[in-house]
């Protein structure tokens, strides 16, 4: 269960620049959930994911993540958190491109110490589970947008994380492949995950569970 408790995100604290981007916000996300997040440009969706994700930190509140108190956390317990119980995909995939699918998709579990011969059994599962069988060894830099995005949702799932946070996975796709993608999500959903989607997207947000709209920085 993911419980935030009157979370703040004020950027450029004190200075004249000064932007509160998240304001006294509180909420509870059962596990297995598939929610939403949604609202105006600027009001602070992405500042709540990466907070959720541990990109970045509150500036004061608690974000409680199965038991695990990320405000004050320590690297130790961030870096483990990180490794293990979330998944990040984002709107353009980041992938490396000299490289093939199979070799990006082991990359977390190089940081999770795992045996050579498991990480390739692990990455070469995850990109079959996602359709991807015959681009396992190709160059990710010759694949289609929606092939990529595939290869890196892979690479968020591979480590078996509980939590996926994903920034407007389908911002850059076709209507298509923007359908594939969520319906990709969805099954991660029905394995038992707790997905948490930033969208601008109407039948984004409809697709799920519920919908978190964000205004100002305040749940509304
Ligand atoms: P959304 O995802 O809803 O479009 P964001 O969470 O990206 O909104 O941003 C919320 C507000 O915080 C915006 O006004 C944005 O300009 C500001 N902001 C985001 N990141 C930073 C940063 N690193 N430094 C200063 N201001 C930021």
């Amino acid at each position: 269960m993911i419980k935030i408790e009157n979370l703040y995100k004020i950027f450029n604290k004190g200075a004249e620049n000064e932007k509160v981007a998240l304001s006294d916000v509180s909420l509870t996300i059962e596990d297995g959930e598939m929610i939403a997040i949604t609202g105006p440009s600027g009001a602070g969706k992405t500042t709540l994911l990466n907070i959720i994700g541990s990109l970045d930190f509150a500036t004061s509140g608690s974000v409680l993540v199965d038991g695990i108190e990320l405000s004050g956390a320590s690297d130790a317990v961030l870096s483990d958190y990180r490794a293990k119980k979330i998944g990040i995909v984002t709107q353009y995939p980041f992938l490396v491109e000299n490289v093939s699918s199979l070799e990006n998709v082991t990359v977390p579990l190089l940081i999770g110490k795992v045996k050579k011969s498991e990480r390739i059994v692990k990455a070469a599962t995850a990109l079959k589970n996602l359709g991807l069988d015959e681009v396992i060894n190709k160059k990710v830099s010759l694949l289609s947008g929606g092939e990529r995005q595939r290869v890196a949702i892979a690479r968020a799932i591979v480590n078996d994380p509980s939590i996926i946070v994903a920034d407007e996975p389908t911002g850059s796709l076709d209507k298509e492949n923007a359908q594939k993608i969520m319906s990709i999500i969805r099954n991660i959903n029905k394995l038992g995950k707790t997905v948490i989607i930033v969208t601008h997207n109407s039948e984004i947000a409809e697709a799920c569970d519920r919908n978190i709209v964000i205004s100002d920085g305040k749940i509304i």
